[in-house]
């Protein structure tokens, strides 16, 4: 049996667990504040450090911003839960155990809806549990040669750790789910996502079953995967590996492999970084969680208008396809900037092809976000609104759309300033046309043998002329009559 043969026998299970940092001011139980990439160790005090008799207390807004996730994944959210510490020794865990929860975490039995990937339709995966806990401190292996440094900046901060069922099929869809959680997570603004900052962290739960299996065969969890397309290389090495073994006759470890994205392979953690048993039991330093009725009703009062509904409102509204719709709400600001630009001016559509294609190119250009480019909407949708009267080609809408961005000027100010109002006078055009044709003697021949579709050339050769300035349905008029004329001129020369 080949190997693609023995692949495509087996059916790959995957459930995630995503660690999701909380946008709070302030650590989940001291008042010290959350900064990424402040110097090592600022941000720190007796609760944080784990110094004996420090007592935590809990942040409400962590709590709030925590409920508030739940709900949007649909969740059960229970009005008593309880801290647990998990305890094991690690150098960035002073206190030697980390607060979290355990057997009654705050939330459980939501779900998401997965978009369709590939054959299979879209699906809801089950999220087991939602719950809080503190983040750790974390290691530095590079500013002393050959020692390990510990920055304590991280050690309190807080997060939650959402947990799926096994419910995922394929990398693909894996990858897929933490798109959509993702998006999820920004849209109700409880987290900045910044997976580079490791706001948003991944572990995944793999394992392989012949076609057709209902059993849980053993797992491995794969750590250490720090972007979407590392996630998505990480299963599908780890599935292949459990198929080699599985096809050899052996059996797979139960065990936890960490990702090496330089190496594009999974190593098994050594035995003593792995941690069986955390002797977890109730945080006697803090009471029962408890959430009030206030907390879960604002939180449902918070959940705005989600990425998949917009979607669905962009289409029906303002009458955009759906790779449109989908773009467009991808983020929450793009998606309110994009509708601020649609109800100020007069065609949604263009509105749509101008904020995805133009803007964004320029935003791309410059490394910014569409929405920190400077350009209000109603000024781009006063841009938008002279391209759809004529007034500017959108060769020139493009220019004036740089220049707006680069000056803060509207678009009527540049035009008046660089006088760049459309050329449409005949005689110009005219003119740069004989221009055109004059210094392209053998394109001309071709063109009047037939090749007719020389004319994009020429078109951009004089548009080029005009600096981009000629009407483009004026000068395409007059470079086919010129032609026409240089044609029976040919003709009756013949
Ligand atoms: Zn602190």
């Amino acid at each position: 049996m080949s190997s693609v043969s023995a692949r495509e026998g087996y059916e790959t299970v995957i459930g995630l667990e995503i660690h999701v940092q909380l946008e709070t001011r302030s650590k989940m139980f001291c008042g010290c504040r959350v900064q990424f990439g402040a110097p090592p160790n600022t941000h720190v005090c007796p609760v944080c450090l784990g110094l004996p008799g420090a007592l935590p207390a809990v942040n409400e807004e962590a709590v709030r911003l925590a409920v508030l996730a739940a709900l949007a994944l649909n969740c059960e959210v229970h009005r008593r839960s309880v801290f647990a510490r998990k305890n094991y020794f690690y150098p960035d865990l002073p206190k030697g155990y980390q607060i979290s929860q355990y057997d009654r975490p705050l939330a459980t039995d939501g779900w998401l809806e997965l978009p369709a990937v590939d054959s299979r339709p879209a699906c809801r995966i089950d999220v087991q549990r939602l719950h809080v806990e503190e983040d750790s401190g974390k290691s530095l292996h590079d500013r002393f040669p050959g020692q390990t440094a510990v920055d304590l900046n991280r050690a309190g901060v807080p997060l939650i750790e959402v947990v799926t069922a096994p419910d995922l099929r394929s990398p693909a869809e894996a990858r897929a789910f933490l798109g959509r959680l993702k998006q999820t997570l920004e849209y109700l603004e409880v987290s900045d996502c910044n997976m580079e900052e490791g706001s948003l962290r991944v572990d995944a739960n793999v394992s392989v079953r012949p076609h057709g299996s209902v059993e849980l065969p053993t797992k491995t969890e794969v750590k250490n995967v720090n972007s979407f397309s590392q996630l998505e290389k990480a299963l599908t090495y780890e599935a292949a590996r459990h198929v080699a073994i599985l096809e050899s006759g052996g059996r797979v470890q139960h065990e936890t492999m960490l990702w090496d994205p330089a190496r594009g392979e999974a190593r098994p953690m050594r035995g003593k970084e792995e941690v069986h048993d955390y002797r977890y039991f109730a945080e006697p330093d803090l009471p029962t969680l408890e959430v009030t009725e206030g907390t879960v009703a604002w939180a449902a009062e918070q959940i705005p208008e989600l990425p998949w509904e917009k979607m669905r409102r962009f289409q029906a509204d303002y009458g955009l396809p759906a790779y449109d719709a989908e773009v467009l709400s991808a983020t929450r600001p793009l998606a309110a900037y994009y509708e601020a630009v649609a109800h100020a001016c007069s065609d949604p559509k263009a509105a749509a092809n101008w904020v995805m294609v133009e803007v964004q190119a320029v935003a791309n250009e410059r490394g910014l976000a569409v929405t920190d480019l400077g350009v209000e909407p109603e000024q781009l949708a006063e841009l938008i609104e002279l391209v759809g009267a004529g007034t500017l080609s959108r060769l020139l809408g493009k220019q004036v759309l740089r220049r707006m961005v680069e000056t803060g000027k509207t678009a009527a100010q540049i035009i008046d300033e660089e006088g760049l109002r459309k050329v449409s006078d005949e005689r110009q055009i005219d003119g740069w046309v004989s221009e055109v044709i004059a210094e392209h003697p053998k394109e001309v021949e071709r063109y009047c043998k037939g090749e007719e579709k020389l004319l994009a050339f020429f078109i951009g050769q004089a548009m080029h002329k005009s600096q981009g300035k000629a009407d483009p349905d004026r000068l395409r008029e007059a470079l086919r009559a010129a032609m026409g004329r240089l044609d029976d001129e040919s003709a009756g020369s013949a």
